[in-house]
């Protein structure tokens, strides 16, 4: 009997015991969940979520591998107890629902919807938008979200231009990658897309020189990670008008406290960390899968690599 160890908390077990069980039973792996482990060598995989049960990895001697419930693994992939395999997720639904946020958002920029919907006396503006071909977008990160929200903005016809830290081919996109790489995707750019993680190679990438690079008013996307921006260069790009927009939904600190200037920034829209949620019924199936894997002896998926820190 293998014993599977959620450690992502009440709050979690509660939307996922409906599903976790029988995504194990379909992947054919007899298993015994638990959501406390008074006996830590007895787990053979954790689920782990940051804020839930386990800080301390170290007394899990005999654990196979640690699953995480987040795409995100900046809050434990620096853990010195953490000595087991860390997979992150990469879920189906969690890749749906972030195509909708970014295609959603870009549309919103690229169609200049806010001057209708926010309008409060007549204005009959017939200025037309260019057609998304004419568009520069830049998607920085070119991952699992960051490939497929560039391959859905490609398809609306927006002229796509990603950045990875490792070269691509990817198809009907321009691609560049590492330091030399970033400007050419993002000079002239008027929409920039962020799905990057969080490692200390990536803070502050979109700092006052990189936001010089954008095409004046361009608009920002950032459902990454809130490092990924140095806050203080984008408050003084959106005040002088080279940062159009920005939309925010994920940042330093979380809930963004109630003070911050982007709450109360006319440019910025802030979003409460929705943009993409892990499904537990989809998000079941992935964990279920790496506990079959890990019993046949199969190698892991999306294993982090923590050198990288993704
Ligand atoms: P991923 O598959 O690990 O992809 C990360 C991408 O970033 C890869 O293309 C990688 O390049 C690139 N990258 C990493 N370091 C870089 C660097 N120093 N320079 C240039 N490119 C670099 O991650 P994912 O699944 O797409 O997720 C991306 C991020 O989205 C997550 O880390 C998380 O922070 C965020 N997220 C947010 C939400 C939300 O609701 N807001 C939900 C889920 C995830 P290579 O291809 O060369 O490796």
């Amino acid at each position: 009997m293998t014993t599977v160890f959620f450690a992502a908390g009440a709050h979690q077990w509660a939307k996922y015991e409906p599903h976790l069980g029988a995504a194990l039973s379909r992947a054919g792996v007899t298993a015994d969940i638990v959501t406390e482990a008074p006996d830590p060598a007895a787990i053979d995989y954790i689920v782990f979520a940051p804020g839930g049960l386990i800080e301390d990895f170290s007394p899990f001697v005999n654990t196979r591998a640690v699953l995480s419930l987040w795409a995100g693994v900046e809050r434990v992939v620096g853990n010195t107890t953490l000595t087991q395999p860390l997979c992150r997720m990469v879920d189906p639904g969690l890749e749906k629902g972030m195509i909708e946020y970014v295609t959603g958002h870009a549309l919103r920029h690229h169609l200049g919807m806010d001057r209708f919907i926010t309008a409060t006396a007549p204005h009959w503006d017939q200025k037309q938008p260019p057609l998304a071909q004419n568009r520069k977008v830049a998607v920085l990160g070119l991952g699992e979200l960051g490939a497929a929200c560039a391959h859905a903005l490609a398809r609306i016809g927006f002229d796509v231009h990603g950045w990875s830290r490792s070269p691509k081919t990817l198809e009907g996109l321009t691609t560049a990658s590492g330091p030399d790489g970033l400007d050419a995707v993002l000079k002239g750019a008027e929409i920039v897309v962020l799905l990057l993680p969080d490692t200390p190679a990536t803070e502050n990438v979109l700092n006052d020189r990189a936001l010089a690079q954008l095409a004046p008013g361009a608009a920002i996307i950032n459902p990454g990670r809130g490092p990924l921006i140095d806050e203080g260069a984008l408050l003084d790009a959106l005040d002088s008008g080279q940062v159009g927009h920005a939309t925010m939904d994920v940042f330093r600190q979380e809930p963004l406290p109630p003070d911050h200037p982007f709450w109360h920034h006319p440019n910025v829209t802030v979003t409460p960390h929705i943009a993409a949620w892990t499904r537990p019924d989809t998000a079941s199936g992935v964990v279920a899968e790496n506990v079959r894997r890990g019993e046949a002896g199969a190698p892991f998926l999306h294993l982090v690599d923590r050198v990288t820190g993704y």
